[in-house]
């Protein structure tokens, strides 16, 4: 190596320029090869660069997202789940409803698709750069009631505020006793009007009293929830049965065709 090379390598490393750095002599031989003018090379170089850190961030984001599996919308089948509009889910990726501070609800019995989708969509929520955090409600039920044991329920609730977008992931699926139901409430309120969230559930709304344990509990936060908000039922069969029923280890259901 040439000691130019040495000391580009040394000032880009500096600089924290890493992916020109490793990409430094291949850089160098293209812009010779193609006879690049010079505004054309430190235009290619600073793409790349920039590029590079984009998609760290994004990787970074995604991490500190703490999703349980990472699905895009790509490999959602909607062909699969009709009751679920492809454009109202493309709608949502533009992420006009976190800058409107609109929440996302998604309904519907287990394996059709909600966490799924709620995890699709933040997906592209974080490629926007909204910072983005997913929990599920016996996660986060679990956690504040901890920190209001340990009186340090604000610096708790900052975790689940802060975030652009929030994910609250299987409400319904544990009961929730009083306190919880209350910590839940003074969550919801807090990011009311200020930060989406996207909810899972299912159970229908009229049976969130249930859930909470409380009714009045239970109204004031679908009031606030639903007050700017989409709700998207879904209402078809479980793909995980479907999946299942596929491999042999269920009995096709009546009508429908033996996969082979
Ligand atoms: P739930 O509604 O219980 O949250 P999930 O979203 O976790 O269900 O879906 C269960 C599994 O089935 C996941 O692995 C998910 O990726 C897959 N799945 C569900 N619906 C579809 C679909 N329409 N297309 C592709 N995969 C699907
Ligand atoms: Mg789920």
């Amino acid at each position: 190596m040439t000691p130019q090379m040495e000391r580009l390598e040394e000032h880009l490393g500096r600089l924290k320029l890493y992916r020109v750095r490793e990409r430094l002599s291949g850089l160098l031989e293209e812009a010779g090869k193609q006879e690049f003018s010079y505004s054309d090379f430190l235009d290619r170089i600073l793409e790349e660069e920039v590029q590079a850190k984009q998609e760290k961030n994004i990787s970074l984001r995604t991490v500190m997202a703490r999703f349980p599996y990472q699905k895009s919308l790509e490999m959602f089948d909607f062909k699969f789940q009709p009751s679920v509009d492809p454009k109202q889910i493309r709608e949502l990726c533009t992420c006009r409803y976190i800058e409107n501070g609109e929440n996302v609800v998604i309904l519907g019995p287990p394996g059709v698709g909600k966490t799924h989708l709620a995890v699709a969509i933040s997906l592209k929520a974080i490629g926007q750069g909204y910072r983005t955090l997913f929990t599920t409600a016996a996660g986060l039920i679990t956690i504040l009631a901890k920190a209001y044991h340990e009186n340090r329920l604000e610096e708790r609730l900052k975790t689940y505020t802060v975030p652009r977008l929030l994910i609250v992931d299987e409400i319904g699926y544990l009961p929730i006793d009083r306190q919880g139901a209350n910590l839940f409430f003074q969550l919801v309120s807090r990011r009311y009007e200020r930060g989406s969230m996207i909810l899972t559930s299912n159970q229908r709304f009229g049976n969130w009293g249930e859930i909470f344990g409380d009714q009045v509990l239970a109204t004031a936060i679908l009031d606030r929830v639903l007050h700017h908000s989409v709700t998207i039922n879904i209402k078809g069969e479980s793909y995980r049965l479907k999946e299942k029923r596929k491999s042999g280890l269920l009995k096709p259901e009546k009508g429908e065709e033996e996969v082979s």
